[in-house]
C-alpha cells in the first residue's frame, strides 16, 4: 500500500533495523523501544489490522506466530520470557494501520492487562 509506513519499511524505502525476514514476515526494531527488546513483527502483505484478516490469511497468521517464536529464540529471550501485543483500533491505541505484533522482552514486566 502506497501511503503505509510499514509497507515502505518492508520495501526498504524507509530505513529500519531488520531483525528477521522470511517470505511472509518482516521484523524490525521499534523506533521508540518500550523494553530492552522491542521488535515489531509485521506481515509483508498489507493488512490494516486484525479485523481485516480473513480465512485466506490463516496460513499467514500461523507464519507470523512461528516467526515470533523464532525471533524470540534468536534474540535469546525465549527462556526468560517475552510478551506479544497487538493493538487493534483506536481504543487499543493502534497508530500505524498495518497489522503488527510487538515482541517485548529483556525486563521484568509489570501488571498483566488480561
Ligand atoms: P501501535 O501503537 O500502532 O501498536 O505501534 C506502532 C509502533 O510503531 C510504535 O511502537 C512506534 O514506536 C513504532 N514506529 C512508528 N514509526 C516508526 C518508524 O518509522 N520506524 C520504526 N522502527 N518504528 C516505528
Ligand atoms: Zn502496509
Amino acid at each position: 500500500m502506497e501511503d503505509c509506513l510499514f509497507c515502505k519499511i518492508i520495501k526498504g524505502e524507509v530505513p529500519s533495523n531488520k531483525v528477521y525476514e522470511d517470505d511472509y514476515v518482516y521484523a524490525f526494531k521499534d523506533i521508540e523501544p518500550a523494553a530492552p527488546v522491542h521488535v515489531l513483527v509485521v506481515p509483508k502483505k498489507h493488512i490494516s489490522c486484525l479485523n481485516e484478516m480473513t480465512e485466506n490469511d490463516e496460513l499467514l497468521a500461523g507464519k507470523i506466530l512461528m516467526a515470533i517464536k523464532k525471533i524470540a529464540k534468536e534474540l535469546g529471550v525465549d527462556e526468560k520470557g517475552y510478551r506479544v501485543i497487538n493493538n487493534c483500533g483506536k481504543d487499543a491505541g493502534q497508530t500505524v494501520m498495518h497489522l503488527h505484533f510487538h515482541l517485548l522482552a529483556g525486563i521484568q514486566m509489570g501488571e498483566k492487562l488480561v
